[in-house]
């Protein structure tokens, strides 16, 4: 049934479509970046506030090097402040790619018909999770092309099998979704069965841009997916991650749309997004993108800043869509997730042999390959704190994000010692050699840096940890 907000009845008024581009445009375009004013943005960012769309299109507006730079400076300093060392990590479970949608920049669009098109099966699902397990994940975000086979019922199916998949000393604590827009009686399904948070990238927020994107299937109704959060949120689930794919159209307008989603969000439900992702258009199989709105690197690296000032209370999500070299650098402008050992060819984890491997099952290209093993590695090296922890969400804190950022000691009291647990079950459980000296070493210095009882009771989980006890958190 095609989303017709008249026939919502009073209550759901507020599902009504959000983003008027004439004004977007209007704010960038009037806004002028004088120096004073760039600094006093930023000071009012670190002062923990979010920015108003105005207030984002002045940082937008800075072209000037020193300003730049000063926007990267803001939202290094705004993390350390803030956030601390802490990066979680994850993994990106592909479930299916039958998609009867046709967006142009994706690999698994219905008129692609050099794409494979396969569903695991649930055995085959319980192997690509044993072998994320075997490599120490314990966060996954499960993906499904846009396909009447992947109703809410059969998505809530898969959440559940994945959780009951134990392997050694292995589970999946958090089970993610991405996937496309639900009713709001799909958003309750989805939600029974225990989902983290819901992601959906609006692609792009721009309405004319959109419908050139997705001439057909589902997915063209610009205004069901924008408001697909608010049906999320009617239907109780209140964790949601938003998107845009930054590539498709401005990217000035895509920040100030993300930031547009936000307020509104937070002016009706109050509470924003868990999570805001930032993917940008890689080259998928047999597409041919203008290059119109590329994002060049360092417009890349400004936009996220830009993001991370804006919003400063929300988890930041890069993936593996980026090169190593640019993950390692955007990675301190206030990201907060990133994925590793990331694999999305279907059935890839574990393996799966069949008649059509290594042909076409891919979305789009990823450019990070690197092993879960070696990206710890290196965040170690920059002196980040890997975590797995799922703390929150396991204790129904929810809004862990907002804690963080709001109550003051939040993070010393539960998110070092929680990343430290984590990363010292990782180690005993999955590292050896140099990986596991350097994790060990990263342990005693975060040690240090909790309070002293704190510290006191890590320590002693730590060594409940090397007797062989599991999921102990704060
Ligand atoms: N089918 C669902 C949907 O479209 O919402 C969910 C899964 S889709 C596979 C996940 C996301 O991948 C999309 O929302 C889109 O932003 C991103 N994506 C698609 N094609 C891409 C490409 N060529 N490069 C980078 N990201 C892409
Ligand atoms: Fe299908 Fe999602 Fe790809 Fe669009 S982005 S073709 S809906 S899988």
């Amino acid at each position: 049934m095609k989303f017709n907000p008249e026939r919502l009845s009073i209550r759901d008024q507020r599902m009504k479509p959000f983003i008027d581009p004439d004004e977007i445009w209007g704010i960038i375009n009037r806004t002028k970046p004088d120096e004073t004013r760039v600094r006093d943005v930023i000071a009012k960012s670190l002062d923990k506030n979010r920015l108003t769309l105005e207030e984002t299109a002045v940082l937008i507006n800075a072209d000037d090097p020193d300003l730049i730079e000063e926007i990267k400076a803001g939202a290094r300093a705004l993390k350390e402040k803030v956030y601390g060392n802490r990066i979680v990590l994850f993994a990106p479970l592909y479930i299916g790619n039958y998609c009867s949608n046709n967006c142009k920049y994706c690999g698994f669009r219905s008129s692609n018909k050099e794409a494979i098109r396969r569903t695991l099966s649930d055995e085959e699902i319980i192997k690509e999770v044993s072998a994320l397990e075997d490599n120490g994940q314990k966060r996954l975000i499960l993906v499904y092309g846009e396909h009447p086979r992947y109703s809410a019922e059969y998505i809530a199916h898969t959440v559940k099998l994945v959780y009951g998949i134990k392997k050694g000393r292995g589970e999946i604590r958090r089970v993610n979704i991405n996937a496309a827009p639900f009713d709001i009686k799909g958003f309750r399904t989805v939600g029974d069965a225990g989902i983290g948070t819901y992601q959906v990238f609006q692609e792009t927020y721009h309405p004319e841009a959109y419908k050139w994107y997705h001439l057909q299937g589902k997915k063209s109704d610009y205004d069901w997916r924008l408001t697909s959060l608010d049906r999320a949120q009617e239907a109780g689930v209140d964790d949601v991650g938003i998107g845009a794919l930054f590539g498709l159209y401005d990217w000035r307008f895509e920040v100030l749309g993300l930031v547009r989603h936000t307020n509104h969000l937070e002016a009706c439900y109050n509470v924003g997004p868990h999570t805001i992702s930032f993917p940008r258009l890689k080259d998928a199989s047999t597409i041919n993108m203008n290059k119109d709105y590329e994002v060049k690197d360092d417009e890349f690296k400004r936009l996220v800043a830009i993001l991370r000032l804006a919003v400063p209370y929300t988890g930041m999500i890069l993936t593996a869509r980026e090169s190593h070299d640019v993950r390692r650098e955007v990675i301190k402008f206030g990201v907060s997730q990133i994925d590793g050992g990331t694999k999305i060819e279907l059935g890839s984890y574990s393996d799966i042999k069949n008649e059509e491997q290594n042909l076409n099952r891919e979305q789009f290209m990823i450019n990070d390959a690197r092993s879960l093993a070696e990206v710890i590695d290196e965040l170690l090296d920059d002196d980040f704190m890997p975590s797995f922890c799922t703390a929150c969400y396991r204790l129904g804190r929810t809004g862990e994000h907002f804690m963080e950022f709001s109550v003051p000691g939040f993070i010393k009291r539960y998110c070092s010692p929680n990343a430290v647990l984590t990363l010292a079950e990782y180690l005993v459980d999955y590292a050896d050699g140099q990986l596991a000296e350097k994790g060990w070493e990263a342990i005693e210095k975060g040690l240090l840096r909790l309070d002293d009882d704190v510290a006191a009771k890590t320590k002693a989980r730590i060594e409940r940890i090397r007797q062989g006890e599991r999921d102990l958190y704060f």
